[in-house]
């Protein structure tokens, strides 16, 4: 981090520049004092381990891995565990902090945190993911527990790895402990409704969002980027809504369907191919131009940085909903914002699965199970209670809904700041 007179904290790495420059305005807007902000952009605790890999034919590979807990005021670290060839200690700051602002907009009990390691889970097998996952968490063990820090899947890891993460803290301490990762597999004590409730809580949010204008998501027109694991339930969750879900896209490329896309059959395609590319029933469409059709809601649920000053005027959508994490820069806001194209922001958007996170810790707290309805309409709640918050406050300060949201999330943070006092 450096400072310059304009700005105080600044990085050249573009996500956590864009994350400081979102806490710059929050800061702005509440007024805060340098003191307060510096405390907010400056995270906690790092650490950044040597992940050593004996691959499958011998030859040894070192990775780096990091975790950052950028905030615990609120409660313990909580975030994501990313694989991805770009991470490393720059970008995992800013998903970090990220998660802070999450977790206090949605009032769960969590700071945030964040994890990485710069590979590519694609270029390898199972048996070296293992060796890796097992390797970082026992490189890491003295960071995580089931209150200090908990693990989640997020880009690059799944289910698998959360397991993986589960056995190694769990075999090192002596006996199992469900509450140090979340998003395991059902059957080591994770929880129903987790793997959906990323994207079940974007078609919450557009459903409060549409309705505020007296807008029907059944008569909504949706495209959405990215058909994983936030985008794949995403388009299936809305097209069950009875919307019209007329685009999707993957890494490969996407497809689109002007009377809306059969999405489980869509899905089945997915499944015998790997990707949406080929799907009969469908026209083929450039990845980038499914950015700029002309639907009423874009769900960007891919990767950061998508929606740029280079393609934001372009955007035909009357909503963006981010199910990424960053997908829009900072310069694109500001012109989605002029266009007056409501931009629900990655920090409110996104929070179903954390929330289902949360609610995945307390049932192994309590080693008693919730059923699916517990789950979904606590997570409805949840859902529609922030995002009336957010709504309110951006009508009652005229702030956009990202703005109104940041302010939230960094009040109730920096509130837990005051309240604790500075130690010593
Ligand atoms: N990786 C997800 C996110 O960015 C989930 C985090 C969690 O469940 O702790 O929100």
């Amino acid at each position: 981090m450096t400072t310059t007179s304009t700005r105080p904290f600044r990085s050249d790495n573009p996500a956590l520049d864009n994350a400081l420059g979102q806490l710059a305005t929050a800061v702005e807007i509440l007024g805060y004092h340098e003191g307060l902000h510096e405390t907010l952009a400056t995270p906690r605790r790092e650490i950044n381990v040597a992940v050593p890999l004996r691959r499958d034919d011998g030859h040894v590979q070192v990775f780096h891995g990091h975790r950052v807990q950028h905030n615990v005021s609120r409660g313990p670290g909580k975030g994501g565990l990313r694989f991805h060839p770009s991470v490393d200690i720059d970008e995992v700051r800013a998903l970090a902090m990220l998660m802070t602002w999450k977790c206090a907009i949605v009032d769960l009990p969590f700071g945030g945190a964040k994890g990485g390691i710069d590979i590519d889970p694609s270029e390898h097998t199972p048996e070296e993911l293992e060796r890796v996952t097992r390797r970082y968490t026992s490189e890491i063990m003295p960071l995580i527990g089931p209150t200090q820090d908990i693990m989640a899947p997020d880009m690059g890891t799944g289910e698998r790895e959360m397991a993986w993460v589960m056995d190694t803290y769990s075999v090192n301490v002596g006996h199992t402990i469900p509450a140090v990762v979340t998003g395991k597999p059902l059957a080591v004590g994770g929880s129903l409704g987790r793997p959906a409730a990323t994207a079940r809580g974007i078609v919450h949010v557009t459903a409060s969002a549409l309705g505020a204008a007296h807008e029907k998501l059944r008569r909504s027109r949706v495209a959405v980027q990215g058909f994983g694991k936030v985008g794949g339930h995403a388009a299936r969750i809305f097209a069950e809504e009875g919307a019209t879900v007329v685009a999707v896209s993957d890494q490969f490329g996407a497809v689109h369907a002007d009377g809306g896309l059969d999405v489980p059959a869509l899905l089945a395609h997915v499944d015998a191919t790997g990707s949406v590319v080929g799907f009969e029933g469908a026209d083929p469409l450039d990845g980038p131009d499914l950015l700029t059709l002309d639907v009423d809601v874009l769900v960007p649920a891919a990767v950061d940085g998508v929606i740029t000053a280079d393609n934001a005027r372009d955007v035909r959508a009357r909503y963006v909903v981010e199910g990424a994490n960053g997908p829009t820069t900072q310069e694109a806001d500001q012109i989605l914002s002029k266009q007056g194209v409501t931009v629900v922001p990655d920090i409110l958007a996104n929070a179903g699965g954390v929330i289902v996170s949360y609610f995945e810790w307390v049932q192994a707290n309590q080693t008693y199970w919730w059923t699916d309805d517990e789950i979904e309409d606590r997570l409805a709640h949840r859902m529609r209670s922030a995002y009336g918050d957010v709504a309110r406050r951006a009508a009652d300060e005229d702030l956009t809904l990202r703005d109104a949201a940041l302010v939230i999330g960094v009040e109730r943070v920096a509130d837990a700041h005051k309240l604790r006092g500075l130690y010593p």
